[in-house]
């Protein structure tokens, strides 16, 4: 079961997802995956693993899209593209709406692979675990330090109640996983070089990051600010070019005429530049008497007396007509009609007395176009502003970017302000791709780490309970070995006295079925019940022990062996020896036993009987020579004990 903390914290995220999904109209992806690994979370609590599953994978396989785009370079597929594609599916998405912020997209994606992989350490599940809560602390982090001085283009975490959410989700998995994962060290070992790893990644990529975006930041602010500059240089140039026309009127003692003006103007103006309404020549008395274009527009103002129909440009033109400078009105409003500016350069005689004015003017409406002519209308959105009026725009003013360049442009002593807005889309385009894609492969990396290390461990410990168990198989081998050869052992042998019994002896008897002659001895202890019952069991073991090992010793000097038969009762066979010698080893036992003076309770000698048996030729008959051997005994026995008799047997001879 499921601690009840994780539970708890769990309900949390899913019922803060809910609250956002509630709350937010248009809920976006972000949200979205929230709920499904929320949702997935909970079945899995409540083991429901299957469903678990599959909302993890459908989670995982929503937010992949957004992921790539995040780590996809813009020569493969462009911003464009998957712009395009997102509003194939949802017409009004934006780039932001399908994909969360690329940590938050991360974070999630790890949430979503723990659950498919069961929460299997071995699958690299708590590397996972521990990748997310770095990305949620880096979110955190984000969230509370004060906003960098440039505005992000690529923030990096979610906001408010998601990620509040995100936290909660997280944090259930934590205390999910502290329960499952306790105790094993050789999950830590593996997962604190990985952490470490992670940590790096995230370090380095925070670095990144933003340098990318102040790179981008100033690239375009540049981008701008030389065309500004450019502009201003043109505008200079033309009012140099202006003053060298108004000088050259000098050489003549008349004001010019109409086709003289015409002719000079056109050479200035038609190689110039649109923004340049007119070149007009003003009489002292402030007529526009030549105009330059002679279109529609300029032909309205032919004759018309500027003191009269426009005041705002009084001042300056005295000024010029006075012979005193070039000078220049403010933003006034043209005859022509819009905003503009008319420069005035004074026309003089070979007297060098002034005989009008040269006018220039210059409509901002036109000089604007110029400026934007050379922009695409994607890249920024531009505006014109002068004492504080916006006099242009320019650009589609959807998805603008955060930032705002100013520029001022200096139109000889007229300061215009220029602003210009850089699209989200062309600056999304434009940013550098390594930051997101070097931190994918960190965390790639310190999964790999943590696999390689856990797997080597895992090994390592299977390794080790192998070679245990080995050992303890080899001991139980060995133990069984011995078992079964003390079973053998004991299956031939006769316990009390460790000498071969009856089973054994026959066996031993039977391999020299061949060897002839062969001479069987029985022996039976004489009087032995007596030992028992006057000197006690103990006494009478003891005695049999002592007995078995002489009679094993004397039949071993000849070659031959000796067992036990059964009660006191012990037999020896001595291959290749006939009777004679059969009966001196009978008799070397006989003797040695009566000599090792075992007493009886009165003092006497233990002794033996035996029957003495040897077969020399024909099949060997081994129950009819124990016959005989028996009755050779019994017939020891009748005749007073402690001697040997031989068996009475047809096809004995002594050899
Ligand atoms: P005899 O000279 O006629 O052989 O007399 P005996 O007393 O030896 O008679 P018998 O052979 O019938 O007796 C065998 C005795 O051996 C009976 C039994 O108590 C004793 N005996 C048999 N096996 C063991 C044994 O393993 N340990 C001891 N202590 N006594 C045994
Ligand atoms: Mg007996
Ligand atoms: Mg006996």
């Amino acid at each position: 079961m499921p601690p009840p903390l994780a539970g708890l914290v769990g309900s949390l995220g899913l019922a803060l997802c809910v609250a956002i999904i509630g709350l937010t109209p248009g809920a976006d992806l972000t949200t979205a995956a929230l709920a499904g690994i929320a949702l997935a979370q909970w079945a899995m609590r409540c083991e429901a693993t299957k469903t678990a599953r599959a909302l993890a994978g459908l989670t995982l396989a929503a937010l992949l899209p957004g992921f790539l785009s995040y780590v996809t370079p813009e020569t493969l597929v462009t911003t464009r593209q998957w712009l395009a594609g997102a509003q194939a599916l949802t017409p009004s998405a934006s780039l932001s709406s399908w994909r969360p912020p690329l940590l938050a997209t991360l974070t999630l994606m790890l949430l979503a692979l723990i659950l498919l992989l069961r929460q299997r350490a071995y699958l690299g599940a708590p590397v996972l675990l521990i990748g997310a809560a770095l990305l949620l602390v880096a979110q955190l982090l984000a969230a509370l330090l004060p906003a960098p001085t440039i505005p992000l283009l690529l923030v990096s975490h979610i906001d408010g109640f998601a990620l509040l959410a995100l936290a909660a989700l997280v944090l259930a998995q934590l205390l999910l996983a502290r329960s499952w994962w306790q105790g094993q060290t050789r999950l830590n070992r593996s997962l604190l070089p990985a952490g470490a790893l992670m940590l790096v990644t995230l370090a380095l990529w925070q670095y990144q990051h933003r340098h990318s975006e102040t790179t981008l930041y100033d690239a375009t602010q540049n981008d701008g600010a030389r065309l500004a500059a450019r502009l201003s240089d043109d505008i200079q140039g033309h009012l140099e070019a202006m003053r060298r026309f108004a000088h050259s009127w000098q050489l003549l003692n008349t004001p010019p005429t109409d086709e003289q003006w015409r002719s000079q103007a056109a050479r200035l103006h038609d190689g110039d530049f649109r923004y340049l309404l007119n070149i007009a020549f003003v009489r002292p008395d402030s007529l526009i008497a030549y105009v330059y274009p002679r279109n529609q527009l300029n032909r309205d103002v032919l004759g018309q007396r500027l003191y009269e129909v426009q005041t705002q440009s009084t001042h300056a033109l005295e000024q010029a007509l006075a012979g005193k400078r070039q000078t220049s009105t403010d933003i006034i409003e043209l005859l022509q009609g819009g905003p503009g500016i008319i420069y005035y350069l004074p026309v003089y005689n070979a007297a060098e007395r002034p005989v009008g004015a040269a006018a220039m003017a210059i409509s901002l409406p036109l000089l604007a176009d110029t400026l934007f002519d050379a922009l695409d209308p994607d890249t920024a959105l531009l505006s014109w502003h002068a004492n504080g009026r916006i006099l242009a725009r320019f650009g589609n003013t959807r998805r603008q970017g955060p930032w705002a360049h100013h520029y001022r442009l200096d139109l000889s002593g007229q300061m215009l302000d220029v602003v210009q807005r850089p699209r989200r889309d062309y600056l999304l385009a434009k940013l550098s791709r390594l930051p997101a894609i070097s931190l994918t492969i960190g965390l790639m990396l310190a999964y790999l780490l943590y696999m390689v290390l856990y797997t080597f461990k895992r090994l390592d410990e299977q390794n080790l309970a192998f070679r245990n168990s080995n050992a303890l198989l080899k001991t139980e081998i060995e133990e069984r070995r011995r078992l079964q050869h003390e079973i053998e052992w004991l299956a031939r042998h006769d316990e009390l006295t460790g000498i071969a019994n009856r089973r054994y002896f026959l066996e031993l008897v039977e391999a020299q079925r061949n060897t002839r002659p062969l001479s069987l001895v029985l022996c039976d202890i004489d009087y032995f019940k007596r030992v028992n019952d006057q000197l006690g069991h103990l006494v009478g073991d003891h005695y049999l022990e002592a007995i078995a090992g002489i009679g094993q010793a004397v039949m071993a000097e000849h070659d031959g062996f000796f067992a036990r038969y059964g009660g006191e009762e012990f037999i020896g066979c001595i291959p290749g020896a006939g009777q004679t010698r059969a009966r001196h080893v009978a008799e070397t036992l006989r003797q040695r036993v009566y000599q090792r003076a075992l007493r009886h309770a009165d003092g006497n000698s233990v002794s033996l009987s035996a029957g003495l048996v040897t077969h020399t030729t024909g099949p060997l008959d081994l129950p009819r020579l124990m016959q005989a051997a028996d009755e050779a005994l019994y017939r020891a026995k009748q005749q007073g004990r402690n001697r040997i008799e031989n068996a009475d047997i047809a096809g004995v001879s002594d050899v």
